[in-house]
C-alpha cells in the first residue's frame, strides 16, 4: 500500500541535505564547542556559522539567537523568562485562547504562581483582534504572547500590527512562529516582536532543536542553569549536529518557500473544495489568512478519532485536533474558542500538506474520505441522512 503522510503540522521528515550536513558532528567533529583544542574549535565554528545563518534568515543579529531544545522549550523560555525577569514592573500577561499548549499551559502555570492573566478570545475564523490586545493592555502588563499562525486551523495572525501596539505600550511581545518558520517571511523587525520561537522538526530539520530570538536589551531569566553556554541564557553542551541541521533546513526552506507555497496552496484549495462537497461539512479557519498547507474541516455526526483510524487503514496519516490532544476525549480548545459546539468540534479532520505530497495524493484522499464519512454516519444514531 502506498502511504500518504498529511500531518506535516505535527512533524516533518529530515531532508537528505540536512541529514548530510549533520552527520560529521556526531563522530568525526564530535568535540565540545567549549573545548580549546581542534575538535572543540571545529564544533564552535559550526555553531557560530549556524547562529549567523539563523540570525540572518530572521533579520536578527547572532547575539540575539538562543538555541533551544525545540518549540516547547522556546515558548517556556520566552514566557517564564520574561515573567521572572520583569515581575518587578508588573505581573500581568496577555495571551490568546488558541495558543499551542506550550504557551497556554505555561501562562496558566504562571497564573498559579501569582501572575495575572488575560486570555483573549478569537473570532469565528480563529483571528486575534489587535484592538482587543490594545484594550487588554494595562500599566502592569509585562508580556504579550500571540502565535504567528495556528497549528490546528492554520489562521495567520496580524502579528506586525499587534507588535506595534505592544511596543507603544512598552510590554514585551513573544510570538510562537513554529508553524510559520520556513513558510512565511520571518523578519523580526517587520514583525515588531521582542521574542520569536521556532522548532526545526516543523521545517524538515531534526526533532529536539529550535531557536529563540531575544531582542537585544530584553532581559530573560534562564530556564536551565549550570553553564555559560548561550551567553548564560541556556546552560548545557550545545546540540551541535541538531543546530547545524536546523540552520541548513531553515536556509533551504526560506529559499524554496515561494514556489513551494504556490504548489501547496493549489493542493490545499483542491482538498478544501473537494471535502466541502460532502454534506454537513464546515471548513475551519480563515480562507484568506491561512497557512498554505493547512486543511481543517468538521464533519457533523462523526468522531474525528474514527475518521483517523479509517484513514490509517488506507495508509493515510492525518490528525484530529492536535497530535498532543488526540488520545484525550476533549475536543480541540482551538475549535471551541472559535465558537464550535463540542459535538461538531469532535468531528474535526486536519490534513497538513508538505514537500512529499503530490496532486495524486490529493486525488486519493478525495476518493477515500467521502465513503468513510458516509459509513461512519450510517452508524451514528444522530444522523438522519
Ligand atoms: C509543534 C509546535 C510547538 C512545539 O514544538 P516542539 O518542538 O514539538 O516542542 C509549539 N507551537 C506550535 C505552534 C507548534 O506547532
Amino acid at each position: 500500500m502506498n502511504r500518504i503522510y498529511m500531518d506535516h503540522a505535527a512533524t516533518t521528515p529530515v531532508r537528505p541535505e540536512v541529514l548530510e550536513a549533520m552527520l560529521p558532528y556526531f563522530n568525526t567533529e564530535f568535540g565540545n564547542p567549549s573545548s580549546v583544542y581542534s575538535w572543540g574549535r571545529s564544533a564552535r565554528k559550526a555553531l557560530d556559522s549556524a547562529r549567523d545563518l539563523v540570525a540572518e534568515l530572521l533579520g536578527a543579529s547572532a547575539s540575539e539567537i538562543v538555541f533551544t531544545a525545540g518549540g516547547s522549550e522556546g515558548a517556556n523560555m520566552a514566557v517564564k523568562g520574561v515573567a521572572w525577569a520583569d515581575q518587578g514592573r508588573g505581573k500581568h500577561i496577555i495571551t490568546s485562547a488558541i495558543e499551542h499548549h506550550a504557551v497556554l499551559d505555561t501562562v496558566l502555570w504562571l497564573e498559579k504562581q501569582g501572575f495575572e492573566v488575560t486570555v483573549l478570545p478569537v473570532d469565528e475564523f480563529g483571528s486575534v483582534s489587535p484592538a482587543q490586545v490594545r484594550e487588554a493592555l494595562r500599566p502592569d502588563t509585562i508580556l504579550v504572547s500571540i502565535m504567528h499562525a495556528n497549528n490546528e486551523v492554520g489562521t495567520i495572525q496580524p502579528i506586525s500590527e499587534i507588535g506595534a501596539i505592544v511596543r507603544e505600550h512598552g510590554a514585551k511581545f513573544h510570538t510562537d512562529a513554529v508553524q510559520t518558520a520556513g513558510v512565511l517571511e520571518l523578519d523580526v523587525q517587520a514583525l515588531n516582536v521582542d521574542l520569536l520561537s521556532i522548532s526545526a522538526h516543523k521545517f524538515y530539520g531534526p526533532k529536539g532543536v529550535g531557536a529563540l530570538y531575544v531582542r537585544k536589551g530584553v532581559r530573560l531569566h534562564p530556564l536551565v542553569h549550570g553553564g555559560a553556554q548561550e551567553k548564560g541564557r541556556r546552560a548545557g553542551t550545545e546540540n551541535t549536529a541538531g543546530i547545524v541541521g536546523m540552520a541548513k533546513a531553515l536556509e533551504l526552506a526560506q529559499a524554496e518557500r515561494v514556489d513551494e507555497n504556490a504548489r501547496l496552496t493549489k493542493m490545499r484549495d483542491r482538498l478544501i473544495q473537494g471535502l466541502q462537497k460532502i454534506p454537513h461539512t464546515r471548513v475551519n479557519g480563515s480562507l484568506e489568512q491561512r497557512l498554505p498547507n493547512n486543511v481543517n474541516v468538521c464533519f457533523e455526526f462523526i468522531e474525528g478519532e474514527s475518521m483517523l483510524l479509517n484513514l490509517d487503514l488506507r495508509g493515510i496519516a492525518a490528525s484530529s485536533g492536535s497530535a498532543c490532544t488526540s488520545g484525550s476525549l476533549d475536543p480541540s480548545h482551538v475549535l471551541l474558542a472559535m465558537g464550535l459546539s463540542h459535538e461538531i468540534a469532535h468531528g474535526s479532520l486536519r490534513l497538513t500538506l508538505g514537500r512529499d505530497n503530490t496532486e495524486a495524493d490529493v486525488d486519493v484522499v478525495l476518493q477515500e474520505v467521502p465513503g468513510i464519512v458516509e459509513r461512519l454516519r450510517a452508524m451514528s444514531p444522530l444522523y438522519q441522512g
